[in-house]
């Protein structure tokens, strides 16, 4: 058995029942193999058996009290995953699905993906299984307040910068900031994807979404390739998604589909911006389902209880590009080969891990331009990171300055992804490989500098 080999089987046997955590781990430490020969330091200070182990995870309580009086509790997490190269940060997701193995996987994809973005940002991740879809305002902002009030004690501006993820929007990260400012008197950047009024930075809410695009057209540019006059399929219909599919309008593009849990719509016209600024409202404001799209738009068609990649695999629906933006393990093996065979080439992940392993194989099998979300949805935390620096400075720079440094981080991210594919003897379109082995060897050199902690 190889030496990572025999670090995955570890981890598996200390971290039973948690089936995301041991595939990320698995995904990442797998093209990891060619460090392991150039960098013996590595195994001699057993930097991989110390990078799969949290520095800590803190699980705890979050009892509030819903609209009829009755007491609920739900259970909420934060795991400190590595702060070698900087403060932790990593988003909080907020769904029913949350447990302490998701956000374990998500906050150590965290890790690579912040070293990637060359700026000064360790890994994070939490969350509750608290389920805000159907909650009132009143209950979401008694939910936030109880949970930050555990939270507090453990983050900071230095020590890690929480910010937003599935169900964690504008409205809750202004809930919680509203309750660590009230309780430690004090105005300091502790959550990114603030309210532009109060620290917030500008770009933020599309920075995932843009950057996702820019990192698919960075690599659609090697093959001289870009969006102009390409169908694009796009999963989910929250942020990533929205501001995926404005992107892709931007640059010429014709999305055709969104979807959420309950199903999924195919507009075969195109989502245009007014269509588009239907579906913001519909699921921003007015917080409803993706299928009242048909309702308004009777072309399109709606497909209940399906997702994205299932319609494209049944109906045979054509694209040139996708852009999974909805959750964790969306696109299995039948999708990704429905997919290829129905012309798409290009696939850059908006969400974390969307495609399972065997997905992934047949993208590279068959030579699919492929970011994998480490890589290609960095943009969210790249902006966050500006935020930061905005916030530390105490300025708030233009809209223009912000898109443009996000478009330098997500071409560097592209450019040393693709380096470091070359330099370890993959392809130089291996960007799972490149990605992994950039971000790993930052945070390993510097685990290094510290000695053994
Ligand atoms: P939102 O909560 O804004 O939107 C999530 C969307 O995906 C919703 O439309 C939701 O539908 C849908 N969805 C969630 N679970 C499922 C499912 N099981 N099947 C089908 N649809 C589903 O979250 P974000 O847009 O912020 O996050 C989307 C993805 O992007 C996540 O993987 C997240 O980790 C990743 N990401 C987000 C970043 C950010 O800055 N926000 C940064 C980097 C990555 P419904 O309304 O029915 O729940």
């Amino acid at each position: 058995m190889s030496y990572l080999k025999e670090v995955i089987a570890r981890t598996e046997e200390k971290n039973p029942s948690q089936p995301e955590f041991i595939q990320a781990v698995e995904e990442v430490l797998m093209s990891l193999e060619a460090t392991v020969d150039k960098h013996p330091e590595f195994v001699a200070a057993s930097i991989y058996d110390r990078i799969v182990e949290p520095d800590r995870q803190i699980i705890f309580r979050v009892p509030w009290v819903d609209d009829s009086g009755k007491v609920q509790v739900n259970r909420g997490m934060r795991v400190q995953f590595n702060n070698a190269i900087g403060p932790y940060k990593g988003g909080l997701r907020f769904h029913p699905s949350v447990n302490i193995g998701i956000i374990k996987f998500l906050g150590f994809e965290q890790i690579f993906k912040n070293a990637l973005t060359t700026l000064p940002m360790g890994g994070g991740k939490g969350g509750s299984d608290f389920d805000p879809k159907g909650k009132s305002d009143g209950e979401v902002m008694r939910f936030c307040y109880s949970f930050m009030h555990e939270l507090f004690r453990h983050v900071g501006p230095d020590t890690d910068v929480p910010a937003g993820d599935i169900g964690v929007g504008g409205r809750e990260i202004g809930y919680m900031y509203g309750f660590y400012k009230k309780t430690l008197n004090e105005h300091t950047g502790v959550l990114t994807g603030k309210g532009r009024e109060y620290g917030g930075s500008l770009i933020r809410p599309e920075a995932t979404g843009y950057g996702t695009v820019y990192f698919a057209a960075e690599m659609l540019a090697t093959r001289n390739d870009s969006f102009e006059n390409k169908t694009v399929i796009i999963s989910g219909a929250g942020n990533v998604a929205q501001f995926a599919s404005e992107k892709v309008l931007e640059l010429g593009g014709k999305n055709i589909s969104f979807c959420d849990s309950s199903g999924t719509i195919i507009d075969m016209e195109g989502i245009d911006k007014e269509k588009l600024n239907f579906v913001m409202e519909l699921k921003n404001i007015r917080r409803g389902r993706i299928k009242e799209y048909v309702e308004k738009y009777p072309n399109a068609v709606y497909y209940d209880g399906k997702s994205v990649w299932d319609v494209a695999r049944d109906e045979g629906i054509k694209c040139d590009i996708a852009l999974p933006c909805a959750t964790q393990n969306e696109i299995h093996e039948s999708h990704a080969e429905a997919l290829i065979k129905n012309g798409c080439y290009c696939i850059s992940e908006g969400a974390n891990m969307p495609s399972l392993p065997k997905a992934v194989d047949i993208y590279l099998e068959n030579k699919v331009l492929y970011g994998p979300g480490k890589a290609a949805n960095a943009g969210g935390v790249s902006v966050s990171g500006l935020e930061m620096s905005q916030n530390s400075l105490k300025l708030s720079w233009e809209r223009e300055e912000v898109d443009n440094r996000l478009k330098v981080i997500m071409k560097n991210i592209h450019e040393s992804s693709r380096n470091a594919a070359i330099a370890y003897g993959f392809d130089e379109e291996n960007y799972v490989a490149g990605a992994n082995i950039a971000g790993f060897l930052k945070v390993a050199k510097a685990m290094l500098s510290y000695g053994v902690l």
